[in-house]
């Protein structure tokens, strides 16, 4: 992950699974080799240090000065086992030291609870670390993200302009008509979430594959078949949300739901 500033200072965060313990230092060593090569290739001066971080347990604190100047950090979690090398860059009247202290107290490399935060462009939530993203489409005034675990979908979508669309169609039209609820014999029912309006919608997942397969599916896999979601409307914001899990309960669809802050 890289992040810009306006200016020069240049925030990066890199991250890898290890499946055992890793030589934190040798990496560092390798990766600040690499670096004095590249600047002596480029006639550059090149002075670099490490020590133990103070602030994060077990990690080393690197620093370096080439054609810019470098402040970062190496660590292996001893829970997750994940290696994260966070570091900020600048020029050297950039706050470099600052910032990158800023970074590292924010960092967390794992969840503490089981459920991790998605964030796109201002839509987040939080769903159970065994799901997946497999889809994401972003569109002026339409972001939608969409996870998978075994066979439970979930997809969380956002509209923009939603008083030019409410000037056509009711709420409940809009979610029959314009979301992937066109596609299934749904069932609504006009409700609230967080006080908003709000349609809640529920069907039989249409399937795809032959008759034989979904019996196989339904019968002997015991996999649901029901599609859960609901639409509401965000006036403060003024966006549409849609939450829908296929295949799922209704208690993971609410408590996503809970999760998405929408306004
Ligand atoms: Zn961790
Ligand atoms: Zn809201």
């Amino acid at each position: 992950m890289r992040i810009d500033s306006p200016g020069t200072l240049v925030a990066e965060v890199r991250w890898a699974q290890a499946k055992k313990a890793v030589d934190v230092r040798k990496r560092l060593d390798d990766y600040l080799n690499m670096v004095e090569r590249q600047a002596k290739k480029r006639k550059v001066p090149f002075t670099g240090r490490i020590k133990p971080s103070e602030d994060w347990q077990g990690a080393l604190e690197f620093n370096y000065r080439a054609d810019r100047k470098v402040r970062g950090f190496i660590r292996q979690c001893p829970h997750c086992r994940r290696v994260v090398i966070a570091q900020v860059s600048g020029d050297k009247d950039d706050a470099v030291v600052n910032v990158a202290n800023q970074l590292l107290d924010t960092l967390q490399d794992h969840s503490e609870d089981g459920w991790w935060t998605w964030a796109l462009l201002g839509l987040a939530m939080r769903l159970p670390e065994r799901f997946a993203l497999v889809k994401s489409q972003v569109m002026s005034g339409y972001l939608m993200l969409q996870f998978r675990n075994r066979y439970t979908e979930v997809s969380v979508e956002r509209w923009g302009l939603a008083d030019v669309t409410l000037k056509r169609w009711t709420l409940e039209e809009w979610a029959l008509q314009a979301t992937e609820w066109k596609r299934i014999r749904a069932q609504h029912m006009l409700g609230e979430v967080e006080r908003h309006p709000a349609v809640h919608l529920a069907g039989l997942r249409r399937s795809p594959t032959t008759w034989l397969r979904r019996k196989v599916e339904r019968i002997v896999l015991r996999r649901p078949e029901e599609i859960r979601g609901v639409v509401w409307h965000c006036e403060p914001s003024n966006r549409i949300y849609s939450v829908r899990v296929e295949r799922g309960t209704q208690e993971l669809l609410e408590q996503i739901v809970a999760s998405v802050q929408c306004h």
